[in-house]
């Protein structure tokens, strides 16, 4: 890819302005490359290559059958060129390796193939109306989609919005996070690869009171799907309201509780509460980040959980050994380590870790040691706000009726575990927990085929499945007197 240049109408463009982004690696402070901080000009470009796709139907118009094989054929590249894309990913992010094919590239690729499926079956219905007329509706896309997304899955994530938005018909503008543009560049290109004609996905890079604010403000963008930060949606709203009024969905954050009760199987629970706050550093919006165990089962869990964590392998993460790569940026550390210290403030016990990690070449990085913290009680800013981070919050319960009342106590609700053996117990918590995803017996399952979203503040919408059908298309109802 050539540095500095934007993706737009198919092609490398520069930008207007003169303004670079650089983007550095954070297991090692080193400067990948740099790309541009597209502004308002660069923006309305993409916008318009977008538009005048859209109109001149070069994507929607063309048989659905060819755009079907164009979806899957970008899930094949993307799996064909899954070490390149993985690598960039890692370079960018700090994730390990395994964890960019696995949980990047992998899921990205299944989900086009997933949406390549559905071009052909979204159509609307005939619907019996009173009077003589024949009624019917037609699913029709809703046009040019600005796509916002984070840098802690840039791949899957940018596939969770481009490949529905394209299985409908749109056209799409991505804006990837400043931290993490290089593998979106890339997919526009493996994109045009496939066959997907120009002007269909563009890729605006750069910061998000410069670049993304430009996309969220547009008069001619229709709709923007966006995951981020909860501070970031009140700001699309805004500019969805002093603008056009484009409609919005909005995957926020999340505080998950994952439920430990004393009958469930224990190893599995262990193995996956460590994974679920320390997989992907804990830069995962459905993290595992509370822990709620019950009283009879607290000690010997948490004794097991700690023993775990402190053999975990921090470091490079393009070796293969690694088990936990770098955060995103030394902010991101600095803020995870604040969070940290009030956690010990407030009076929670630190178990393990509790600050960065500096061994050897890591000291080059933003690495955090693994971190859990027992006796946390629910007032605390470790227990209701978003670290994203490396850091567990373990809480203890009595009974099932306070642990829910403890699960639904914060903001968010974008997903919660329940481990036990009773499958009453299991299907009640299922409907009495506030969030878009409840996982019995497991931690962070994922399929193309499922919705992933939020209740409360964690957002509106749903990513994936049949679902995000909704997110991309308008139906028009049709009334033909007889
Ligand atoms: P962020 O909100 O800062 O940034 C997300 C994207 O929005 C980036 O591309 C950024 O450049 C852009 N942006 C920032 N300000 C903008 C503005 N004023 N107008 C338009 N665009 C703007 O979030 P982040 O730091 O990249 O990601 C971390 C956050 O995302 C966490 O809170 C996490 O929980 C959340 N997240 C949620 C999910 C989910 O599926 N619900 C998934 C991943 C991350």
């Amino acid at each position: 890819m050539p540095p500095n240049k934007l993706f737009i109408d198919g092609r490398w463009e520069d930008s207007a302005c003169n303004r670079f982004v650089d983007v550095v690696n954070p297991a090692t402070g080193e400067l990948v490359t740099a790309v541009p901080d597209a502004d308002a000009c660069d923006v309305d470009r993409a916008v318009a290559a977008a538009r005048a796709s859209f109109e001149k139907k070069t994507w929607r118009g063309m048989d659905p059958s060819k755009r079907e094989r164009i979806l899957w054929n970008i899930g094949d590249l993307l799996m064909k060129h899954r070490e390149e894309l993985a690598a960039l990913i890692t370079r960018e992010n700090g994730k390990t390796l395994r964890e960019s094919v696995g949980a990047d590239v992998a899921p990205a690729a299944d989900c086009f193939r997933y949406y390549a499926g559905w071009v052909r079956k979204i159509y609307g219905e005939t619907i019996p109306v009173d009077g003589p007329f024949l009624n019917y509706t037609l699913r029709e896309p809703v046009g040019v989609v600005g796509a916002i997304v984070p840098w802690n899955f840039p791949l899957q994530i940018a596939a969770w919005k481009v490949a529905p938005a394209l299985a409908c018909g749109c056209s799409v503008v991505l804006k990837p996070s400043e931290l993490t543009p290089l593998n979106a560049l890339r997919l526009a290109e493996i994109a045009m690869e496939a066959g997907l004609p120009e002007g269909v996905l563009n890729v605006v890079t750069g910061y998000g009171a410069t670049t993304g604010e430009a996309l969220a403000l547009h008069q001619d963008v229709d709709k923007i799907s966006f995951t981020g930060s909860i501070a970031t949606a009140r700001k699309l709203l805004q500019s969805s309201a002093v603008s056009n009024l484009k409609r919005l969905s909005l995957e926020l954050g999340g505080k998950s509780p994952n439920i430990v009760f004393p009958d469930a199987d224990m190893d599995a629970a262990i193995k996956a509460s460590l994974w679920g706050i320390f997989g992907g550093k804990g830069e995962v919006c459905s993290a595992a980040s509370r822990l709620l165990v019950h009283q009879d089962a607290h000690d010997r869990f948490l004794e097991e959980l700690a023993a775990r964590a402190r053999k975990l392998r921090v470091g490079n993460p393009l070796d293969a050994a690694t088990q936990m790569g770098s955060q995103i940026s030394a902010r991101q550390m600095d803020r995870i380590l604040d969070y940290i210290e009030s956690g010990k403030r407030e009076g929670a016990r630190l178990v393990t870790g509790g600050e960065r990690d500096t061994q050897g070449d890591n000291a080059k990085g933003y690495f955090v040691k693994p971190t859990i913290f027992s006796e946390v009680k629910p007032e605390m800013r470790i227990a209701r706000e978003e670290i994203f981070g490396p850091v567990v919050s373990a809480i203890r319960f009595g009974d099932a009726d306070e642990a829910v009342r403890i699960a639904n106590g914060t903001v968010y609700g974008l997903a919660a575990a329940v481990w036990t053996r009773d499958v009453r117990l299991a299907h009640r918590m299922a409907g009495e927990l506030k969030a878009g995803s409840v996982w019995i017996n497991s931690y962070n399952s994922f399929d193309s085929g499922s919705p992933f979203g939020g209740y409360k503040q964690s957002g509106f919408g749903r990513d994936l499945g049949s679902y995000a059908l909704d997110q991309y298309t308008n139906v028009k109802s049709v009334w033909v007197a007889l």
